[in-house]
């Protein structure tokens, strides 16, 4: 007589996850800058976009402002890795800021991009989203050039003086299928318009996107460790729904996971946002083998090995010395 099949409980664990290449140098930036100056030191905005990040550091000596204006004169500050516009760094140096600029190198391509398009006469059509901090940093080098579209809906709308003259470029943690069909929009209406030289959408960004909807098409549920105002983590949940999760939550920590979430499940997905540190994902993974997800199979679509130095002010010289 057959046994009836009984569930069996078990996660995938999507790889790549967690820390990409520009939050790793921009935290290690800060534990360097507090070690080499001494707390305090001060960091525009939020460095990565995790609270737990964010707490660890503030623990350690760093304070976090909206505006430099807020720094006492002659202090250092460090600037996130979302980057920042021309006149913040004017503004730090107007209050003789010792400036430590972590931004990540894949957002400063984006800044080199947008001003070079800026000097040609071209006008650019930024794709990201209003009010983070990456798009403000991004617009700031080619202000009066600039167009913001958030989604393919917001296409119709827009208003151009010089169809003919555009380029696209875009933030770098955005989904890579909503933003292909944004770009498809664009080039419907505006046929002429010019890609960006390379993608704009990182490396990191599109790996976690590809490994979550492998993991999400046998997932009943899809856990995202991030933090609410973290691009990329969001989008990593949006990804997971769209590819087969039966239902996926972002969560902060462990104890956000909901008992309820649970009830029936068989398969949980768990991946983390780019600004994520590992730990936070051993303590989910803690928490479901004590509610019986004891298997756990890692689901490997790409290897990561990229590294980026550290910001320039931070880099020791040939005596030791920074
Ligand atoms: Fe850089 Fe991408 Fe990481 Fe943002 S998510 S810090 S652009 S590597």
């Amino acid at each position: 007589r057959d046994t009836p099949v009984t569930g069996h409980k078990r996660v995938l664990l999507a790889a790549p996850r967690g820390y990409c290449a520009g939050v790793d140098r921009a935290v290690i930036a800060v534990e360097k800058a507090l070690e080499h100056y001494g707390a305090p030191v001060y960091v525009r905005k939020q460095i990565v976009h995790n609270v737990h990040v964010v707490a660890t550091l503030e623990s350690q000596g760093a304070i976090f402002v909206d505006e430099v204006d807020e720094v006492p004169e002659g202090s250092h500050i460090v600037f996130s890795a979302h980057g920042v516009s021309p006149a913040v760094v004017k503004g730090a140096a107007d209050r003789k800021l010792e400036a430590i600029d972590a931004t990540c190198p894949l957002v400063t391509k984006v800044h080199r991009e947008a001003v070079r398009f800026g000097n040609q006469g071209r006008h650019i059509i930024l794709i990201g989203h209003a009010g983070h901090e990456e798009v403000e940093g991004t617009m700031g080098h080619a202000l009066d050039r600039t167009t913001l579209v958030q989604n393919p809906g917001e296409v119709d709308d827009l208003v151009i003086d010089d169809p003919d003259n555009l380029v696209w470029l875009s933030q770098t943690t955005l989904s890579v299928d909503e933003t292909m069909e944004t770009v498809r929009r664009l080039r419907e209406r505006f046929p002429s318009i010019q890609n960006p030289p390379s993608d704009d959408i990182c490396y990191a960004t599109q790996n976690r996107q590809v490994a979550i909807k492998k993991v999400a098409t046998e997932a009943d549920l899809v856990i995202v460790v991030g933090s609410a105002n973290s691009s990329n983590s969001v989008r990593l949940v949006e990804v997971a729904l769209e590819h087969g999760a039966k239902a996926a939550y972002r969560v902060d920590y462990t104890n956000e996971i909901r008992q309820e979430w649970l009830d029936g499940v068989e398969t949980v997905g768990v991946t983390s946002g780019a600004s994520v540190p590992e730990v936070l994902v051993k303590e989910v993974l803690d928490d479901l083998a004590d509610a019986g997800y004891i298997d756990v199979a890692e689901v490997v679509t790409a290897e990561e090995d990229l590294m980026f130095s550290l910001p320039k002010e931070l880099r020791k010289d040939s005596s030791g010395q920074i």
